[in-house]
């Protein structure tokens, strides 16, 4: 068979694939498994890497792909900086990460959102290209497996280049050997992601510019840090948003069925539980849990597991508005 032509390529010869996403969604995996259909099964040059801080689950991720002819000798090992081909694995990121640095006019980009395609690209301020919009999440909790699977199904259609059937190849014979029971619900997530797709093309829009990218720098380093050191801008702190850290999932309480026993307060690793001192109906000071503070809360739902009598339950975070429900952990510091 012959190889397909790749749609399009940089100066030296590279497709560049960039796939932003958060710890524990196996962006680095589908990462993985991309470059490996493409390279073993269709026979393009390539290669695939990953860039990550900790390798907590939670923290943004991006892997990445490059692709080239067969002929050609990939020398360029550096991060994709104008991917052709943009993948955000999880909406949180839009707004705290900026995702779209590089990304040129004509790309193709695919999203993990409920929204539509019209919305993403008013929401992300999208130079003109192809949007393509897939409910992966939806898809990964209905077929009980990670949403990275979706994700690639999409992937390989937005290209219209890179065969499903090579990719699907891979991942059976990747997971089928330890585990042959998921093999089923990835082949079904693969192929809702390629067919539920929500595409539109937006390559006249020119109404948002492109946004160059650049390294952002710390503000204080080895060259510049002043001698017995301040940290200016703390990792964790009142001033950070965690939501990009969760997967789809938040602990909601349920006011009347809370008996204010504080397990919760104690289970959470990060202090999101609000209480305040007041008193009762008879007078008497207590401490009253006042709900979840969303900002602070990673998702771990830890605290649906010890609560004793299921005040709080696990929810889709795309059910509820959490800015709304959100209690102000501020408010009683
Ligand atoms: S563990 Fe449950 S009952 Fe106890 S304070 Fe938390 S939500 Fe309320
Ligand atoms: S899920 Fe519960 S325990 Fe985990 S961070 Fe959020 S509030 Fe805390």
């Amino acid at each position: 068979m012959a190889l397909p032509k790749l749609p399009v390529t940089n100066e030296l010869g590279y497709y560049d694939i960039r796939m932003e996403s958060i710890g524990g969604m196996g962006a680095n995996l589908a990462g993985q498994i991309l470059a490996e259909a493409c390279i073993l099964r269709m026979g393009y040059n390539g290669v695939n890497f990953a860039s990550y801080g900790s390798e907590k689950k939670g923290t943004p991720v991006k892997s990445f792909v490059r692709l080239c002819d067969p002929a050609q000798e990939v020398t360029d090992n550096s991060p994709v900086e104008n991917p052709h081909l943009l993948a955000v694995f999880a909406e949180q990121l839009i707004g705290n990460v900026p995702i779209t640095q590089g990304f040129a006019r004509g790309g193709v980009i695919v999203v993990n959102t409920t929204l539509s395609p019209e919305e993403v690209v008013g929401k992300l301020e999208l130079p003109g290209c192809q949007v393509f919009c897939v409910d992966a999440l939806k898809i990964a909790m209905e077929e009980k497996i990670p949403l990275n699977t979706a994700m690639l199904g999409a992937i390989s259609r937005a290209s219209g280049f890179i065969d499903p059937e090579a990719i699907k190849g891979l991942i059976k014979d990747k997971i089928g050997k330890r585990y042959p029971h998921l093999v089923e619900g990835n082949m079904k997530a693969f192929d809702r992601g390629y067919n539920e797709i929500k595409e539109k093309n937006y390559c006249d829009l020119d109404k948002y510019p492109e946004v160059p990218f650049h390294r952002v720098e710390p503000e204080l380093g080895y060259v510049n840090e002043p001698i017995g050191g301040v940290i200016t801008n703390p990792g964790n702190t009142i001033l950070k948003n965690h939501a990009a850290s969760r997967v789809g999932y938040i602990p909601l309480w349920h006011e009347d069925l809370c008996i204010h026993c504080g397990d919760c307060d104690l289970t959470c690793p990060d202090h999101c539980m609000v209480f305040e001192k007041q008193t009762d109906d008879k007078g008497k000071e207590m401490v009253f849990m006042l709900g979840v503070d969303y900002q602070y809360c990673k998702g771990c739902l830890r605290c649906v597991s010890i609560c004793p009598v299921d005040a709080l339950t696990e929810e889709v975070e795309t059910d509820h508005d959490v800015n709304k429900i959100r209690a102000d952990l501020r408010r009683v510091l």
